[in-house]
């Protein structure tokens, strides 16, 4: 059989709304254009993001009801710690309530002024962790990673010849560590290989710094490697996960994306100094570190959750489903960054309409346009996003994130139709300004209005 089914049927339903063209109008004009600032309900699909929004197994909740409450050594701990073990071979495993609190920790510990923070893609609240605590983050990303139409099988690398000029030219002394985001969220979802995290390895070791990943979505990373990688079809994806923690000495992960739950994060040490350091910061403002500002039921929905997510029905499914909505956009006209990456298809705004300049946001004139027409929620990531205080992103992206296990064939079908329909009148967007702006991440709360 060629079809790629759904591997799960639905246990449990939740009704979408349907909504008018009128009332999706005035919806928006009350949220000041900002999909962010529009009630759920009001959605008919919910593509904003991939983080927080799966759905969660009969095994997930089954943990849910086993849940230890206990304020410390609860079971739920060990169960969560047996297995980001298991995953990822660290000793230091602290729970988070998601993935930007693991990044503050991180970055209080590390950061400060006139530290220099590389990364492939520094994603919004790991660049905003970084110049918060007073660093600098750097995107390093390979020349291939910023042209939407290049079709690098492994987009999200590391540029070493960059890195390594970095180094030299900064000095090793500001450099705290190196990052790389797996998969490389900010640059369209792109995974990074297995060579290229092995050569950052040595890059590392040279200068005799520590590597950490942004581990959001580490099993979509190593299906990636599985698929495309010369050498490494035959393995488990297990396997390929554990080889790519063995190569770093700690990790920040959201729990949303790949730990299959709606809340909750982890940091993880090797080094057990600055795990210590790491424990006294979340004992002050998360928690206790057997739990972490998270219940004893999230620790054992995320404990099946990082087991779950390694079984390849599943990642096959999930992979292929965001592949043909992008092959699907892409035969009607519509360019999106190629290929397609593990969470979520990006449409190339500056492409699709090219009459709106980077200052009249062509990502938000898209995201507003495909809200409108169907009431499909996506996500601006372009100069609304990154384009404060006058830097200019490489590209203008509208993403389209899947969550996981949520949504069914004919709900992507219904988005593809949309899609294309937009692209059909692309030619009447209007680009948007900005009349209510925020000091830190403006996308989730600015508001705007269109041009006339
Ligand atoms: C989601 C995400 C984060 C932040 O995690 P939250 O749980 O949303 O705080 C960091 N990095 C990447 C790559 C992400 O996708």
């Amino acid at each position: 059989m060629k079809t790629i089914i759904e591997p799960f049927r639905v246990k449990v339903v939740e009704p979408i709304r349907m909504t008018t063209r009128e009332h999706r109008e005035a919806v928006l004009q009350r949220a000041g254009m900002n999909v962010f600032l529009i009630d759920a309900r009001d959605v008919l699909i919910d593509l904003l993001t991939d983080s927080g929004t799966g759905a969660m197994s009969s095994e997930q909740w089954a943990g849910v009801m086993r849940g230890d409450e206990s304020y410390a050594g609860a079971s739920s701990f060990h169960r969560f710690y047996d297995r980001l073990h298991d995953l990822t071979g660290m000793k230091h495993i602290l729970p988070t309530h998601q993935g930007r609190a693991s990044e503050r920790i991180l970055f209080e510990i590390v950061g400060g002024d006139g530290k220099v923070v590389p990364n492939n893609n520094h994603f919004d609240t790991t660049r905003a962790n970084i110049e918060y605590s007073g660093a600098k983050a750097v995107d390093l990303v390979i020349e291939e990673g910023r042209v939407p139409q290049s079709r690098h099988p492994f987009k999200g690398i590391m540029d070493l010849y960059r890195l390594e000029r970095l180094f030299e030219e900064v000095g090793p002394d500001k450099i705290p560590l190196v990052m790389l985001t797996i998969t490389n969220n900010s640059g369209g979802g792109q995974p990074v290989s297995l060579e290229n995290i092995r050569e950052v390895r040595r890059v590392c070791d040279k200068y005799h710094k520590p590597f950490f990943f942004d581990a959001c979505r580490f099993a979509e990373n190593a299906y990636f490697i599985k698929k495309r990688e010369p050498g490494h079809g035959d393995r488990s994806v297990k396997d390929i996960v554990q080889e790519m923690f063995s190569l770093v000495d700690g990790a920040t992960i959201s729990a949303k994306k790949d730990g299959l739950v709606n809340i909750g994060g982890v940091l993880l040490f090797r080094d057990a100094e600055l795990a210590a350091r790491a424990r006294n910061l979340l004992i002050l403002t998360e928690g206790f570190p057997t739990y972490g500002g998270l219940a004893g039921r999230d620790l054992e929905a995320m404990a099946q959750g990082f087991e779950e997510v390694l079984q390849e029905d599943y990642l096959q499914y999930r992979v292929r489903s965001v592949e043909y909505l992008g092959e699907r956009i892409r035969a009607g006209g519509v360019k999106i960054v190629e290929p397609p990456g593990g969470h979520a298809i990006y449409i190339d705004a500056a492409s699709f309409c090219p009459h709106i300049s980077p200052e009249e946001f062509p990502g938000q004139a898209v995201v507003c346009a495909l809200y409108r027409h169907a009431g499909i929620r996506a996500v601006e990531i372009g100069s609304l996003m990154f384009g404060a205080g006058g830097r200019r992103p490489d590209m203008e992206l509208v993403r389209l994130a899947i969550p996981r296990r949520v949504y069914t064939q004919s709900h992507i079908d219904y988005v593809i139709e949309a899609v294309l329909e937009v692209y059909d009148e692309r030619d009447k967007l209007k680009g948007l300004q900005i009349t209510e702006e925020p000091q830190q991440l403006r996308h989730f709360t600015a508001r705007l209005q269109e041009r006339e």
